[in-house]
């Protein structure tokens, strides 16, 4: 028999183990359907249960106003670069404002540039994308198609720690912190986040959008890629990811369970980040922190070795201790733990033994 690892992967991730057994249970049979989510129809009647737990839960959770549409697509954040200005950039004759805090909205921008007038309005690139603006230091023009942000960038661990009163419409990349903390739902015209890190396997992709940007979506898009085609079909135009919506159901019912909410686990993300940011803190120069401490995210920890030479070595003898993982982004280098809601205090608490025995070894 294996035994479960430490699992510090950045997605997809680490799941709740009840959330796992309770899928393995209901695997051959699912309540009330006599077979397995992964064989009944989309259009069932236990099925369509399913995807409206998911959605309710997630209202629950985010406290979601009812003038937003919550939709479960495919094609992962990467096809949201392309259909977020394909839908509210085309034909618009506005412009649409990026901010730029790592590589994720890197990429988000070059789909904006195919579609129109794309403006960086701010680009961390310069400073190797170790921090985030100011909000207060942004012009946040309530007149240009969308402001588009990535919350947490997932490969350089900066994370913005508030989130803007604006008349502007926000569009943010929630992928790597999504139902991880609470967020002000109706400040922002659209919201969107693959699945497979804080809320279940990869597969569906989240979007929560505002009923009146879906009236901006110019005639003649082609139908999959036109939010008002899922938004008028409750995400069931075509087969959806079952299994994926599935899981989200589950993990988003073990927050409100057993935490009651999203106040909650944001409380312990803190505490585990806390843990491994003051093991960083804490080792005289050994470890140094890759994000500036305003913006140190709770998701995705990244750091470097004084040494760099070592870091192969930290993350191999890491392997063998069942720490799994740990090997920064291959653009970024160093050392990264990802996390996430699932990630467990006792794995959190292992890895910061490691870190103190590798460093007493080799400093
Ligand atoms: N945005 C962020 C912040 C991410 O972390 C990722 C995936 N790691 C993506 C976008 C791309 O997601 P996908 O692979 O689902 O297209």
């Amino acid at each position: 028999m294996t035994t479960r690892i430490h699992n510090f992967a950045a997605g997809p991730s680490t799941l709740p183990l009840t959330v796992l057994k309770q899928a393995q249970d209901e695997f051959l049979e699912l309540p009330g359907a006599g077979a397995s989510i992964l064989e009944i129809s989309h259009r069932s009647a236990a099925f369509e249960e399913i995807i409206e737990g998911a959605e309710s839960n997630l209202r629950k959770l985010l406290t979601i106003p009812e003038n937003y549409k919550v939709l479960f697509l495919q094609g992962g954040a990467n096809l949201q670069f392309s259909m977020i200005p394909m839908n509210l950039l085309r034909e618009s004759s506005k412009r649409a404002d990026y901010i730029v805090t790592g590589a994720w909205g890197s990429k988000a921008v070059k789909e904006s540039q195919k579609e129109g007038e794309t403006k960086i309005l701010w680009d961390g690139r310069n400073g190797n994308y170790t921090s985030v603006p100011n909000w207060q230091n942004l012009d946040l023009d309530k007149d240009s198609a969308y402001i588009h942000f990535t919350s947490n960038e997932t490969i350089q661990g900066v994370q913005f720690q508030e989130m803007p009163e604006t008349e502007a419409n926000l569009v943010c990349d929630m992928s790597s912190d999504f139902i991880s903390r609470p967020v002000p739902v109706d400040q922002f015209g659209l919201i969107y986040a693959g699945a497979q890190k804080n809320a279940g396997p990869a597969g569906a992709t989240m979007v929560i959008i505002r009923d009146d940007l879906l009236e901006r979506v110019p005639t003649g898009l082609h139908t999959m890629l036109d939010y008002r085609t899922h938004a008028e079909q409750g995400s069931l135009y075509n087969t959806p990811p079952a299994f994926s919506i599935y899981i989200i159901k589950l993990v988003t019912e073990w927050i409100l369970t057993e935490f009651g909410g999203l106040s909650d686990i944001a409380a312990r993300n803190e505490e585990k980040a806390g843990m491994l940011y003051s093991a960083i803190d804490s080792s005289e120069g050994f470890y140094r922190g890759h994000a500036d401490e305003n913006c140190r995210s709770r998701m995705n920890v990244t750091w470097r070795l004084k040494d760099e030479a070592l870091e192969s070595a930290f993350v191999e003898q890491a392997h063998k201790s069942d720490l799994h993982d740990l090997k920064g982004h291959r653009s970024l280098g160093g050392i990264r733990a990802s996390i996430y809601n699932a990630m467990t205090l006792e794995s959190v608490n292992a890895l910061m033994e490691f870190m103190d025995t590798f460093k007493k070894q080799n400093a």
